[in-house]
């Protein structure tokens, strides 16, 4: 069964480039446009992933993702900042603050499908580092 990703993220532009850099990968891609729907949509769904961009038009980035560690049916899901002008030490301040993952913008496919296999398809990660490793 083909794994699902929802995207939080309210910017329409990035949400078709981040579907058309997925897609081919065979992943289904659901959004939500603010932090609110993004959280009713994670408890609808349950994606195998959840990339959130931390710049919402109804709270931050940090809020949703509180209230989707804060549920038990969304704790376990990983979470994916994505954040545009990013500074140094940004990673490491999502990641403490509870990320699982972290994105700078501009989005680079081959870094996003990384970050996507390593936390929902295993296998697909290592036929990458092999086609890597055999380049
Ligand atoms: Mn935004």
């Amino acid at each position: 069964m083909a794994q699902k990703i929802l995207y939080i993220e309210d910017n329409l532009l990035n949400l078709r480039l981040v579907r058309r850099m997925v897609m081919p990968d065979g992943y289904v891609l659901m959004d939500a446009q603010d932090g609110e729907h993004g959280v009713m949509m994670a408890s609808k769904v349950k994606p195998d992933l959840i990339l959130l961009d931390m710049n919402l038009p109804d709270m931050h980035g940090l809020e949703t993702l509180k209230m989707l560690k804060e549920k038990p049916e969304t704790a376990k899901i990983p979470i994916i900042a994505i954040t545009a002008n990013a500074m140094v030490g940004d990673r490491d301040y999502y990641l403490a603050a509870g990320c699982d993952g972290y994105i700078a913008k501009p989005i680079s496919r081959k870094e996003l499908l990384n970050v996507i296999a390593y936390f929902v398809n295993r296998d697909v990660l290592n036929k990458r580092k092999f086609a890597l490793a055999r380049a």
